[in-house]
C-alpha cells in the first residue's frame, strides 16, 4: 500500500477539511454543478485542479495518455464520450477545455514512432490518436524541440476536432451555450492559449484575455447590428 498517500490524507483531514467542513458539507448535500469539462493528459505533472488553482465542485476532468477526445462514431470513445455526454447534456458545463502539454510521453512516442512500443498493445494501440499530429509537424519541416512543439499544439487542435463531432457539443456551440477554450501547459508552469484571431497558440496573460474577450463582444456586437440591418 502506498502509505505515503495515506499520510497526505491525514494532512487533508486535519488541514483542508477541518478548515472547509462547510463547504464539503454544502457540496455533499448539493449536486455538483461544474463550470468547466477539463480534459487533459494522464501525465503525473499535469494537474488540472493545482495549475487552475480549482476547488473542489469546479472541474469535471477527462484524463487519458496525450489528452484524447476519440470521434463520436469510434469505439474507443465511450469512456471519453460517456464523460462528455454527461458534462455537455446533464450537468450544462459552460465551457471545454483541451489541456496538453509540452513534455507528454505520449506526443513524443508519437513522433519516435508507435512500433517503439509494439510490446505495449493498448498503447500502440491508442497513440493512433496522437500519430496525426506528429505527422503534421513532420511534413511542415520541424525538428528537435520545435517538432515537439508543433505536435502538442497540433495534437491539442485535432482534439478540439473530434470534440465537434459528439451532436451534443456541436449543439451546444451553435446554441451559444458553450465554449471551447484549446490549451498547452508548459511544466515550468506557464500556460498558452489557442488564439482564434491569430490562430496560433500564444503565452497567457491577462492582457491577452482582455483582448480576446474584446474581440468577442466587438464579434458579438457586429453580428447583432448586422441581424438587425436585415430585420
Ligand atoms: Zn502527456
Amino acid at each position: 500500500m502506498s502509505i505515503h498517500l495515506l499520510r497526505g490524507h491525514e494532512r487533508f483531514q486535519a488541514e483542508f477539511a477541518t478548515r472547509e467542513r462547510t463547504f464539503l458539507k454544502r457540496l455533499s448535500s448539493e449536486d455538483q454543478k461544474p463550470s468547466t469539462l477539463y480534459i487533459s493528459c494522464s501525465d503525473s505533472r499535469v494537474i488540472p485542479e493545482l495549475l487552475t488553482a480549482s476547488r473542489p465542485g469546479e472541474l469535471f476532468v477527462v484524463r487519458n495518455v496525450a489528452n484524447v477526445v476519440p470521434r463520436a462514431e469510434d469505439p474507443a470513445a465511450l469512456s471519453a464520450g460517456a464523460a462528455i455526454e454527461y458534462a455537455v447534456s446533464v450537468l450544462k458545463v459552460p465551457h471545454i477545455v483541451v489541456c496538453g502539454h509540452f513534455g507528454c510521453g505520449g506526443v513524443k512516442a508519437a513522433i519516435a514512432g508507435k512500433d517503439r512500443v509494439r510490446q505495449y498493445p493498448h498503447l500502440h494501440q491508442w497513440l493512433d490518436y496522437v500519430e496525426p499530429a506528429a505527422t503534421k509537424a513532420k511534413a511542415a519541416g520541424f525538428v528537435d524541440e520545435e517538432l515537439e512543439t508543433y505536435a502538442v499544439e497540433e495534437n491539442v487542435l485535432d482534439q478540439m476536432l473530434n470534440l465537434i463531432s459528439y451532436p451534443c457539443v456541436r449543439e451546444a456551440v451553435d446554441a451559444g451555450t458553450l465554449a471551447l477554450h484549446a490549451w498547452v501547459y508548459d511544466l515550468d508552469g506557464s500556460l498558452s492559449v489557442y488564439d482564434a484571431r491569430s490562430r496560433s497558440f500564444q503565452p497567457y496573460t491577462a492582457q491577452l484575455d482582455r483582448d480576446s474577450e474584446r474581440g468577442r463582444l466587438e464579434a458579438e456586437a457586429e453580428a447583432g447590428a448586422e441581424a438587425e440591418a436585415a430585420s
